[in-house]
């Protein structure tokens, strides 16, 4: 094979690029928010004797200009909120004659729209399909999938030049990050996760202690985050791999694990192994009590519970996120959004993540929601994200759905949430990190006041949110040309509504062996 031309870009923001106080953000968090997969198909290439460019777009100048012009391939990664800009590099190299081929969360989610813009749209993938991609032996047109996890990853060591080229180059960066896979897939089926299709499966622990003792060896200062979607599920295994280290030598980490995983044994036992941050999703107080391992506990039970569980983690590792979803089809009534609001006060050192449930193609709620006439199918995918709703919540209109959120953020940026973030025991370093976040909840807030504000005068928005067949209304046309800005020339409004119908079609005709092409006419045939 001649040697190849090939840039990788791994989409990281959504908005074209940006100066004034976002650098701050975007320098310190949005460019550590490294995928590590575009980072293993920098290292397939090379190994296979191409000449590699990788780069990754986190709003410093734009994304196409990241990348030399003449490439004859393009890899894009790209989560679903930052497809728009995917799809402008699709059209810009595109035009150039560059073979474009998408891959990350969005084309997982929704290959069929991607297939709209790129000329090869890839989910699950290993080094044989990306070398027969590269000898050209998919037609144009083609959906690429081998139906399973990948269970290795090329090394820390051979991942080198793109680490330094992202992670470990940030100039005074307040964390030199390593991305780390421990596991890949989840056991847990949460319906609003996309990891719960995924295999689970464990990484080898021999190449788990060769990665840690490279670390150690040549990375000082480094922080690894383990990317997997659930750490911890082979606890023991795992644990040993980081322990065969010296205690002195093990790098700092940070994981996200369900509660069922994090017992106290376990949680002394991370942070004796250097564990400084962890991540556990709650979600709701009336479901998926499984994972928070309070199999029969909702509501306030559930509260109570959790809140002794942080407690209790607390007096071993200093630094948490906790994860919440508010909307599910088990939310009603005002308890979520008293308690969770409870919760946020009486827990102010862990930082809390909140999401919508969002109807990305490869959940259990697309299916559902689809199914029952409750997603929002014209809102384009630049406003898959929050606090835009893209389905109808079940037990929630939109101005009560905003009304709420309202509250819950409004408890994270009180005053008094501020200040006993400020003033609890916890590390410099982390109060920084969540006083960074603050001001991304201050924004939210903004934009669910102007929403709410937007609903309350408009009723023919209010009609959109309950499902009237209508076109996309002008304020979510306005949000979306807004955030291409000049790539805005690239597209008509109909290149951005996305392509739901065969999505649906796909996941049902989904094959399930190894490299199967599924060409553009089979995809309406279930
Ligand atoms: S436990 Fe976490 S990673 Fe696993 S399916 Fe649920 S939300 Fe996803």
């Amino acid at each position: 094979m001649k040697r190849m031309r090939i840039g990788i870009i791994d989409v990281l923001y959504d908005m074209p690029p940006s100066n004034g106080g976002y650098q701050i953000y975007r320098n310190q968090l949005r460019r550590q928010f490294v995928s590590i997969m575009p980072q293993v198909i920098s290292v397939w290439c090379r190994r296979m004797g191409h000449d590699v460019h990788y780069a990754t777009y986190y709003g410093q100048a734009e994304p196409h200009t990241l990348l030399p012009d003449d490439l004859d391939i393009l890899f894009v990664s790209s989560y679903t909120q930052a497809s728009a800009l995917a799809y402008a590099l699709a059209r810009i190299f595109g035009a150039r004659g560059t073979r474009t081929v998408i891959g990350g969360p969005h084309a997982r989610a929704f290959p069929a729209d991607c297939q709209r813009f790129f000329d090869l749209v890839v989910g699950n993938c290993d080094e044989t399909v990306i070398r027969d991609i590269l000898a050209g032996h998919y037609a144009p047109g083609s959906i690429i999938d081998t139906g399973r996890t990948l269970t290795e990853i090329p090394s820390v060591e051979e991942r080198m030049p793109e680490l330094r080229a992202t992670t470990l180059s940030a100039r005074f960066a307040v964390l030199r990050v390593v991305p780390l896979l421990s596991s890949m897939g989840c056991p847990y089926t949460c319906n609003f996760c996309s990891d719960a299709t995924s295999t689970y499966h464990a990484v080898g622990s021999e190449i788990l202690k060769k990665d840690l003792q490279y670390i150690a060896d040549n990375i000082p200062g480094a922080y690894v985050v383990y990317h997997d979607p659930n750490f911890g599920v082979r606890f023991d295994e795992t644990m040993a791999a980081i322990e065969s280290l010296p205690p002195k030598q093990r790098p700092a980490y940070g994981v996200q694990s369900t509660l069922s995983v994090l017992k106290e044994e376990r949680v002394r036992r991370l942070a004796d192994t250097g564990c400084l941050y962890i991540a556990p999703g709650v979600e709701s107080w009336s479901d998926f009590s499984n994972k928070s391992g309070k199999v029969r506990a909702t509501g306030r039970d559930k509260m109570e519970q959790v809140v002794g569980h942080f407690e209790m983690m607390r007096r071993h590792v200093p630094g948490f996120q906790v994860n919440f979803v508010f909307g599910t089809d088990a939310d009603q009534g005002r308890a979520p959004v008293e308690l969770t609001s409870e919760f946020i006060r009486r827990v102010p050192y862990a930082w809390p993540g909140i999401s919508i449930p969002t109807p990305f193609g490869d959940t259990g709620i697309f299916t559902e929601y689809l199914e029952q006439n409750r997603v929002l199918t014209q809102m384009p995918f630049a406003l898959y994200y929050k606090p835009y709703l893209n389905f109808i919540p079940l037990h929630y209109g939109a101005m009560e759905y905003y009304e709420s959120l309202m509250e819950i953020l409004s408890s994270i940026v009180s005053l008094r949430g501020a200040l006993s973030r400020l003033t609890t025991r916890n590390l410099l370093r982390i109060k920084g990190i969540h006083m960074v976040q603050l001001t991304g909840v201050y924004h939210d807030l903004r934009r669910v006041r102007e929403l709410y504000r937007l609903l309350k005068g408009d009723a023919l928005l209010r009609r959109f949110h309950e499902g009237l067949p209508m076109k996309l209304p002008a304020v979510y046309e306005a949000r979306t040309w807004e955030r291409l800005g000049r790539y805005a020339e690239l597209f008509q409004l109909a290149d951005l509504i996305p392509d739901l119908i065969n999505t649906s079609c796909k996941r049902v005709s989904s094959p399930a062996s190894v490299n199967v092409e599924v060409a553009t006419s089979s995809l309406g045939v279930a």
